[in-house]
This record gives structure tokens, sequence and C-alpha cells, in this order.
């Protein structure tokens, strides 16, 4: 399998906490779909050839849910064009959406395109922290969408949370996450926030005009999270993310297990099992190339040090862990010996749990994943 992520970088204002690439330059919006579409057709033959077929399209950004349906049509038309794929009924395609972009009107046109799976960037329902963090809706807002998508028939939805922000507490926090149950999105996802150099709001917290949540409470935000989800049927598949049963995001998945992927768009990753490319984040330079039929892009060749590095990174952060059967295959005994001997070492103290070939993180080891990420990685000498 395989997974198509296409970047639109066009958002009407800037969140302030963000610093994925986006650009508020909408003006160029009918020229990015263009060289959307030709840059599919320039790496259509960018997958290995063994069986790697699309299985997923994410349109994420920036904020997709600015385009009209037609243009999401032309996206999915092109990449079906352009890359072999699985039968688009068993594909699974995913749209980011901004809450308030979710009207009647705009989902009665979503719903007559091949988008199946909604990503909503809810963020809070709590209107203090949404103002904070400079999202255009507010509390009311992502709640309806939620309740809307669902009527126009969208049974695969999942939402955005961020805790550990500016003005939330513990108890705000523990609203947020009720109120999220409540709304049973069939997905969750959940991160501590991560202050950016640059951000408005890492400026305004170095100038004390904003406070950031301690370590101590954003642990606490956590362990709640990961009991109250549990307690309603979720299931914590991945450090940051949780799933009623069979609504896993199968193209984040792929990320997690090492699986080729294409990204498309100013800033987008791909990686074909060998090594990984990214375009240029800048949305004019990245215009000009596509007119030029050329692709601006780096290119990193992996060492298998990094391949093994990445696959500890990527596949330990989920509940099905690391295989070491599968580090052997691929990346050599020598790795899969050090694994197992760091396994072995991390389980006495109660962090992993080792079962036949297979090792994933204990909920101890939940809480403290990155001090066991770097027992296992391997510093290239
Ligand atoms: S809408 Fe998304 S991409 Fe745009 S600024 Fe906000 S967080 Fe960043």
């Amino acid at each position: 399998m395989a997974g198509l992520y296409i970047h639109i970088p066009l958002c009407t204002q800037r969140c302030s906490y963000c610093d994925f690439f986006s650009t508020t330059l909408l003006n160029k919006r009918v020229e990015l779909i263009d060289a959307l579409c030709k840059e599919m057709k320039m790496r259509a033959h960018y997958l290995p050839v063994d069986g790697n077929v699309l299985e997923t399209i994410y349109i994420g950004g920036g904020t997709p849910s600015l385009l009209s349906s037609s243009e999401i049509n032309i996206l999915i038309d092109c990449a079906l064009d352009s890359f072999p794929h699985v039968d688009t009924g068993k594909m699974e395609i995913t749209m980011e959406a901004n809450p308030n972009d979710l009207s009647d009107s705009n989902l009665k046109e979503l719903s007559g395109t091949a988008i199946n799976r909604l990503s909503i960037g809810c963020q809070s329902f709590n209107d203090t922290t949404l103002k904070i963090i400079n999202r255009r809706h507010n509390a009311e807002e992502a709640k309806n969408a939620i309740a809307n998508a669902r009527k126009y028939g969208f049974n695969n939805i999942s939402i955005d949370l961020i805790y550990g922000l500016p003005s939330q507490t513990i108890d705000s926090w523990k609203d947020d996450v009720a109120t999220a149950i409540a709304l049973k999105p069939n997905h969750i996802s959940a991160y501590c926030l991560e202050l950016h150099e640059g951000s408005l709001l890492t400026k305004k917290i170095s100038k004390g005009e904003l406070t950031e949540m301690d370590e101590a409470d954003c642990l606490t935000c956590f362990k709640h999270l990961r009991e109250a989800t549990s307690a309603s049927g979720y299931e914590h598949y991945e450090i940051s993310n949780f799933a009623q049963k069979g609504f896993r995001s199968r193209h984040n998945s792929s990320y997690w297990h090492d699986i080729p992927y294409i990204g498309i768009g100013p800033a987008a990753h791909s990686y074909d099992g060998v090594s990984r490319q990214w375009n240029v984040s800048h949305l004019p330079k990245y215009l000009k190339a596509i007119s030029e039929n050329r692709l601006d892009t780096e290119i990193e060749t992996l060492s298998v040090t990094e391949k093994y590095n990445d696959y500890i990174l990527t596949a330990l952060r989920t509940s099905d862990g690391i295989d070491f059967q599968y580090i052997s295959n691929k990346f050599g005994t020598r790795f899969s010996d050090l694994a197992k001997e760091v396994a072995a070492k991390q389980q006495k103290d109660g962090n992993v749990e080792i079962i036949g070939e297979k090792c994933h993180l204990t909920e101890k080891g939940i809480f403290i994943s990155d001090s066991i990420f770097t027992e296992f990685i391997v510093v290239e000498e």
C-alpha cells in the first residue's frame, strides 16, 4: 500500500501556535490547483513498482476546506489518473477542514465528492482559548460542524485537539475532552502544544504576555485524555491518536509503518523507501518551478541507521510497536540484536512489553516515551 498527501498551503489567517507551511496568498489558488495536478503527473512513477498502489489520499494544509468541491474533484481525479490505486470504494480519502467552513451548503457539495473522511480542526471547545490561539471559529461552530458533517453522510470523522495551551487549565481540558467524547467523533488526534521559534504564541510567552502550561500539568492532561477516551471505548493506538474500533487513520498508519508515500505541493515530503524528498516551503518558488517543468526539491538518501532510527521513532509510538523480525529483515541482525538488547532492559524497568517478536510501550513507557526512544536509536559514528 501507499499514501498520497496533497498540501493546500492556504489560510485566511494564521493561528498563533502554527508552524505548518501556509500562506495567506489566496489569489494564487487557481495557479496552485494547476501546479498540484502537474506535479502529480511529474511524480507518476515515484512509487517503487513492487505492488505499491495508493490506498489513501490525504488533503491537508493549510486549509483545504477553502477549496470548492469542483477543485477537490479536480485534485482527486488527477491523483487517480496519475497513480496506480486500489478500487476507489476501498480507499480512505481524507480532507482537513476548519469548522466554520463546514456550512450546510459546503457540506452538501462535499458529500458529492470522493472525500469519505473529514479531519476537523477543533483544537478546543473553549472560546477564550480559541481566541488566544487566533482560530477563526468558536466552540459552537466546532460542535455544529461535527453534527452537520454527520447529517451530510460523513461517517468517518476525526477531530484535532491541543492541550497545554495558554489559558487552559486541567479543568478546562477535562471539559474539552468531555465535550469531544459527547460528540462521538470516530477518531481523536490530541497533541501537546509545541512552541516553535518565531510563532506569535512563542513571542507572547517570551514577553510574559501569556503563560504556557507546565510539564506536570500537561502530563496530567494526557493521563486524563487516555483514561476518558479508554472509558468511552476509544483505542489508544498511537501516542497522540485515539480511535473507535475500525477507525484508525489508515493514511497516518502508513507513515508509522515504513510504507512509501508521495507528498504533493509546497513543503510536502515524499518517501520511496530509499530516500526522503521535500518540496520548497515557498509558494511562489514552488509555482515557478512547476511552471518550468521541474521540482524544487531537496533529496536525502537515508543510511541504514537513519532508516532504522526512523522506524523506531514512528513504529514505537504505536500500540503495535516494533517488530524484531522486520528489523532483522530490513536493516540487518546488527540492528535487531541491538533493539532486542535495549528492549530487554526496558522490559525489566516496566517501560515496554515484549510479546514474541514484537515490543510495544507500556502505560508507564508512554509517559516517558521520549527518553525510551533515545535508548533505542543508534547514533552514527
Ligand atoms: S489553519 Fe492550520 S495551517 Fe492554517 S494557520 Fe491555522 S493551524 Fe496553521
